[in-house]
């Protein structure tokens, strides 16, 4: 039992260290699979097996079995980690903290100590149970996240979604119907999503949401469990610059309240508020559970460009009329709306298109 702690750990340490080194930027973020990975794995488990089933005979060699343990230990978590792409990290880096726990379980197991036993097998099941929400929200399964399949590699090609008819005509001046949006609006949802982070634009967000309530308006964030690149990134984020957590809606309580909503701002989002997740079979988000963005009487998107999300499907909401799109910066574009909030534009740096 303490062979296959020393090997369980082992795992957990190498693989926590690829990770954090590709999250850190200091490794290639990039899935990295060799020619021969699934049989290296393989040959990886096998040994560790032998090692696992020899420890109790080792006798006076039970060291260097221990040692040669936590040697396939090591690398075998490098070969699991390596294959698994930096933005698919987080699900790996909550599988890894489930082991951890099993490695503690483990262990309990092997100096009859009933507590390391509950606490190890308390940590394991939280982390299995937060990789399966991870997973059942990013609509992946587990085995195509650890064989390193990217959502937009190719053979997952997504097919085009259709596009959506335009329910409004376009009119006048796209900044003048901003800025009547932003007027007109009692209700306002934003929908922060990576492209916040990125754009470390929290602060802007906030201030946003502070010049809407000043004017009276009611305002709440919708956040998808997904959102961003690690489970809670926006509630993080949005934490960081005290917006209370009251005003913060999960995937379901926004969907029922954006129909009765005025306004809707996007910043940064765009798989989680992409329709194309209901309609476009064979793509990586057909079937996973979206925010109703366009539900709401008005809808302004702030995204970098028009490109597609992380899974790279085609957003059908940047075709609509109907949709307000400030294309540039999330920072610059929400500087704009705070600026059409007071009054004219001055020297506004996202571009209305
Ligand atoms: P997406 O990556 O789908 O979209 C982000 C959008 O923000 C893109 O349109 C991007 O444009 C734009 N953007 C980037 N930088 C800026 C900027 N500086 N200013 C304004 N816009 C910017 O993110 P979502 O949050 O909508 O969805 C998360 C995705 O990540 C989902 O597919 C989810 O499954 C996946 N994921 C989530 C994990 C989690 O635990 N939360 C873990 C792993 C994956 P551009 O095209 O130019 O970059």
């Amino acid at each position: 039992v303490s062979a296959a702690a020393v090997a369980i750990g082992a795992v957990t340490l190498s693989g926590s260290l690829v990770a954090a080194g590709k999250l850190q930027g200091r490794l290639a973020s990039r899935s990295r699979v060799l020619r021969h990975h699934p049989a290296a794995m393989a040959v990886h488990l096998l040994a560790a097996a032998a090692l696992i089933a020899a420890a109790p005979v080792a006798g006076e060699r039970t060291a260097v079995v221990a040692a040669a343990l936590a040697a396939v230990g090591l690398a075998g978590g490098v070969l699991f980690a390596m294959r698994i792409g930096g933005a698919d990290m987080p699900v790996a880096i909550s599988l890894l903290n489930s082991l951890s726990g099993l490695a503690a379980a483990v262990a309990g197991f092997a100096v009859a100590d009933l507590l390391l036993v509950a606490v190890g097998a308390i940590v394991g099941a939280a982390g299995l149970i937060l990789t399966q929400i991870m997973c059942r929200a990013m609509n992946r399964s587990l085995p195509q996240i650890l064989s390193g399949l990217s959502p937009a590699a190719p053979g997952a090609a997504p097919a085009a979604p259709p596009a959506a008819p335009p329910s409004e005509p376009a009119e006048g001046d796209e900044t003048a119907r901003i800025r009547e949006a932003l007027a007109e609006a009692r209700s306002v949802i934003i929908i922060p999503g990576y492209g916040m982070a990125l754009a470390q634009a929290q602060e802007a967000v906030k201030a946003l949401a502070d010049g809407l309530e000043r004017r009276g308006k009611e305002v709440a964030f919708a956040i998808h469990p997904v959102a961003g690149r690690m489970p809670g990134h926006m509630n993080v984020l949005l934490a960081e610059v005290d917006v209370p957590y009251d005003k913060l809606l999960d995937l379901d309580a926004a969907n029922a309240r954006l129909g009765a909503t005025d306004l809707a701002i996007v910043v940064g989002a765009n798989d989680v508020i992409n329709p194309a997740a209901r309609t476009a079979e064979g793509t990586p988000i057909y079937g996973m559970p979206v925010l109703s963005a366009a539900d709401a009487r008005r809808l302004i998107i702030c995204n970098r460009d028009r490109q597609c999300g992380y899974a790279g499907v085609p957003n059908p909401l940047y075709d609509r009329r109907d949709v307000l799109l400030l294309i540039g910066d999330a920072r610059a574009s929400l500087a704009t709306l705070l600026d059409l909030l007071d009054g004219p534009v001055s020297g506004a740096s996202g571009t209305a298109c």
